[in-house]
């Protein structure tokens, strides 16, 4: 079996693995970047000007790659009570936000990687095993021949995925999960919709043909168990929205909608000699702060400066200060999610999933049951 040496192996060829990929070649190290891009089809996501900025920083200038994306120029919601609110971000960013297709984003930073000089490889990992006396043995699928190669370093960067082939415990704190359908827009002028909804929330954007994606956000336990009971249950969610549905001509296919996981979560372990998670693997975020590429930006730049000290300079002190940077900013995050969830008034509705979050006046429920997304409610 053939085995290849190299010094660092990335797992996962979304935003956080690429980029951490490029900035560890960029620095002379001999990267690996073990990619099995999704074939799922995936709601468009929006990247903020921020993200823009980190990209740009990163000598990535997304206009250059032909992505088609559209240009996001505002948020508009209706989540508190009161009138809508449209947040312009021309206005307050200098810079438009991009609708940008995942597949094909990140497929451009794989190929970004990859020109760059980091080698890489179609497959899946399987395990990834420590070996004595330090370094790894990577075991994976590639192009269906079971495949091991040794390396000093492992990052992984496989994303919220709960088959982690480094055996990490995940710790979840909500039970989101999100269920696009596509359904016709009025007028695709732009921007990106909010709305409050009695069982979670909805948000609209746009996508190329005079399409949307249209995405409820909401906690997996309160959905029905058959695909013909949830389209049912989204149509009646659907029925309360009055912001969302007036830019939308007539009513998303639901009986077509799709699940994806869409829980907070973090790793068991941020980063320690020979190892780290980047990007969702790490933590993941609620989708309402829209900053999950911006996050995995950030956080590829700073894992790979600690692996470039970890590797050439010996130094594990920035492993630790990468570790203590992923559980502050965990901790941010949900402080300031809570806050944005008590901000919304979702209307006269005392359910389950806004009493979770301090809305609504009913108590707050015990300890959460946990549920897999392979289960009933994942993608059918
Ligand atoms: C509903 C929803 C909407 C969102 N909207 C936005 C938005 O508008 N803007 C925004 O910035 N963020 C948004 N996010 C967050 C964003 O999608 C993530 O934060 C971002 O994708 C994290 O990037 P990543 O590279 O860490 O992980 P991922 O993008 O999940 O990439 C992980 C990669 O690893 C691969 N992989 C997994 N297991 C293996 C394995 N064993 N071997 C090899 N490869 C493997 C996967 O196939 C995938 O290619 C949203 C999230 C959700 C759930």
């Amino acid at each position: 079996m053939p085995r290849v040496a190299c010094d660092v192996t990335v797992i996962g060829a979304g935003p956080a693995g690429c980029l951490c990929a490029l900035f560890l070649v960029r620095s002379g190290l001999r990267v690996r970047l073990l990619a099995c891009p999704s074939a799922r089809p995936r709601p468009a996501e929006v990247l903020a000007p921020a993200a823009l900025r980190a990209l740009r920083s990163a000598g990535i200038e997304l206009s250059e790659f032909g992505l088609d994306a559209l240009t996001c120029n505002r948020v508009g919601s209706q989540w508190a009570s009161g009138p809508s609110y449209y947040f312009d971000y021309q206005l307050y960013a200098c810079e438009a936000a991009l609708n940008v297709d995942r597949i094909r984003l990140d497929s451009a930073l794989c190929g970004q990687a990859r020109t760059a000089g980091a080698e890489v490889v179609n497959g899946t990992a399987k395990h990834v095993i420590r070996k004595v006396g330090g370094g790894w043995s990577v075991h994976a699928a590639c192009d269906s021949i079971a495949t091991y190669w040794d390396t000093r370093f492992v990052v992984d960067a496989t994303g919220k995925s709960a088959a982690n082939p480094v055996a990490q415990e995940r710790t979840y704190v909500d039970r989101l999960i999100a269920l696009h359908s596509r359904c016709q827009v009025r007028e695709n002028d732009g921007t990106l919709l909010l709305e409050a909804a009695p069982d979670g929330w909805w948000y609209v954007s746009n996508c190329p043909n005079g399409l949307a994606h249209v995405v409820f956000v909401t906690d997996a336990d309160v959905l029905p168990k058959s695909r013909l009971e949830r389209a049912a249950w989204l149509q009646a969610q659907f029925r309360h929205s009055v912001f969302v549905s007036r830019s939308l001509v007539g009513t998303p296919a639901f009986a077509r909608h799709r699940g994806c996981d869409a829980r907070s979560s973090h790793n068991a372990t941020f980063a320690v000699q020979g190892f780290l998670s980047v990007g969702d693997a790490a933590w993941s975020n609620d989708p309402l702060s829209g900053s999950g590429v911006l996050l995995a930006a950030e956080g590829a730049a700073r894992a790979a400066k600690a692996i470039q000290a970890s590797l050439i300079a010996h130094d594990e002190s920035p492993l630790s200060e990468y570790a203590a940077w992923c559980r502050n900013k965990f901790t941010t995050m949900q402080t300031s999610r809570s806050a944005v969830y008590r901000q919304a008034a979702p209307g006269p509705w005392h359910s389950a999933f806004w009493a979770r979050r301090g809305v609504g006046g009913a108590p707050r429920p015990g300890p959460m049951r946990l549920q897999s997304l392979d289960g009933p409610h994942a993608d059918a």
